[in-house]
């Protein structure tokens, strides 16, 4: 078990949460994959293993990482929602081909954020930036 696997685990421990085996695994494929999946493709991954797991086991946990802030939710309108493990803050490319997405680690934009806020009046919370392009798969198939 990697050491953010354990991590995590003792987090939910200290939240006094009940860590089942379909949990644990839940957890682990987020964390190990780092592929930024659906909840389907989760729970096709790991019904084998747990034939007795629907989509809705796997929905509840991610709902249940996502409270505890071990997972981020990435929205886009309709139910594609893809989950990623909250490790550090990322922001993300995606191959607007494949769908691929590609963790880029770059210092947080708080400036923007500044600026937004002085712009809008907002009281700004957060924000997503996404770049889209084709990945380096999809470039050489399109030659
Ligand atoms: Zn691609
Ligand atoms: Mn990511």
């Amino acid at each position: 078990m990697s050491y953010l696997v354990q991590q995590s685990i003792e987090r939910l421990k200290y939240s006094n949460i009940r860590i089942t085996p379909q949990r644990h695994a839940i957890l682990e494929y987020l964390i190990e994959k780092d592929n930024h999946p659906t909840a389907d493709e989760i729970y096709k991954n790991l019904v084998d293993r747990f034939p007795s797991m629907s989509v809705a086991t796997v929905y509840n946990n991610l709902r249940l990482f996502i409270h505890l802030g071990l997972v981020k939710e990435m929205m886009y309108g309709d139910n594609s929602s893809r989950f990623d493990f909250a490790s550090t803050e990322h922001y993300h490319a995606i191959c607007s081909s494949c769908g691929r997405i590609e963790d880029i680690y770059y210092p947080g934009l708080d400036d923007v954020e500044v600026v937004a806020s002085t712009l809008t009046g907002y009281k700004v919370n957060s924000h997503r930036l996404e770049i889209y392009g084709l990945c380096p798969e999809c470039q050489e198939e399109a030659q």
